[in-house]
């Protein structure tokens, strides 16, 4: 377990109490990290708001996730050479395991994501909700020309996680975490959050219906997990700081996105499968056809199983 150290804390803490106020943001389909040095004092989860508040939604839909093989475009929005170097090296982890590819562009390039580097937040919308924003996200690191900060890695894979379409694994209703309810309450009833009970209630004990989380089992060395301090749970369990892609990240990410899911076969696999309809509720093994994609249902999600032959 990392220790906490009291004059980041306390530093970060100002300075997130005079930019940021966490149930502001509620509404928006971004999701707001914690900073680094404050650990959990300042997170807020505005993307958990999000999914779980808004009822209408329903199960969770292909929606946000983008085309299977697609080329994503990506620029920078600002940030030093060095940092926009490594965050591309960080990112490509995830082409490693996804049928996707992202295309670094110029800042006057349209581009799908946009991500600053700077401000003291990391967040990011969640998978195609990017294209409609200007920034869509933000990694808060600074280069002060000393070493890359360690945090810099595993920010940027799991921010990238987001842009995919990914939720958080501390959301997954299979984790089962403990929570020392008290303590948590009393933490979070601090600056800079200054949340409720019904705030921490909703926003870190709730957690994602079963059939809208993404994983089918729970994955507490997933890179889309959170910190988790030994007091903030009665059985002392405690989720480390992941800043790699763990076993199950990549096995995911590998179904959402499949390589040599596209029809080779010579049959069209789009062949009697209806448009997706939102009003429509499915069941495992049902299949639709989502921009140009056929998707099947599964228990937790849907899997591309490829573009449809033209
Ligand atoms: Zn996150």
């Amino acid at each position: 377990m990392k220790k906490l150290n009291l004059t980041k804390l306390v530093l970060a803490t100002a300075v997130s109490l005079l930019l940021y106020n966490c149930e502001s943001n509620s509404e928006e389909v971004v999701e707001v990290e914690p900073v680094a040095a404050a650990e959990v004092a300042s997170m807020c989860f505005s993307d958990i708001m999000n999914a779980e508040g808004d009822k209408a939604r329903g199960v969770s839909t292909p929606s946000k996730h983008w085309v299977n093989g697609q080329t994503i475009r990506v620029k920078f929005l600002g940030g030093s050479t060095r940092f926009q170097a490594k965050v591309k090296e960080y990112a490509s982890e995830w082409e490693k395991y996804a049928n996707i590819k992202f295309q670094w562009v110029s800042p006057n390039s349209p581009a799908d994501v946009k991500v600053y580097i700077g401000g003291d937040r990391h967040w990011s919308a969640l998978g195609t909700d990017s294209k409609a924003r200007n920034h869509s996200m933000n990694l808060g690191y600074h280069d002060n020309g000393g070493p890359i900060p360690y945090g810099l890695r595993g920010t940027t894979i799991h921010e990238f996680g987001h842009a995919l379409g990914l939720s958080h694994e501390h959301q997954n209703p299979l984790a089962g975490i403990k929570w020392n309810k008290p303590v948590v309450y009393e933490e979070y009833a601090r600056p800079p959050n200054n949340w409720s009970k019904a705030t921490v209630d909703f926003n870190i004990f709730g957690q994602l219906r079963k059939n809208s989380s993404k994983y089918s089992e729970y994955d507490p060395k997933s890179i889309m997990h959170y910190t988790v301090l030994q007091r903030h749970t009665l059985d002392n369990f405690s989720v480390g700081n992941n800043n790699v892609l763990s076993a199950i990240d990549k096995k995911f990410i590998a179904e959402v996105y499949p390589r040599g899911a596209n029809n080779t076969g010579g049959g069209n696999i789009c062949k009697g499968v209806a448009n997706y309809n939102g009003s429509t509720s499915y069941s495992v093994g049902d299949k639709v056809i989502f921009k140009g994609n056929v998707f099947e249902r599964t228990r937790n999600d849907w899997t591309n199983l490829g573009a449809c032959a033209n």
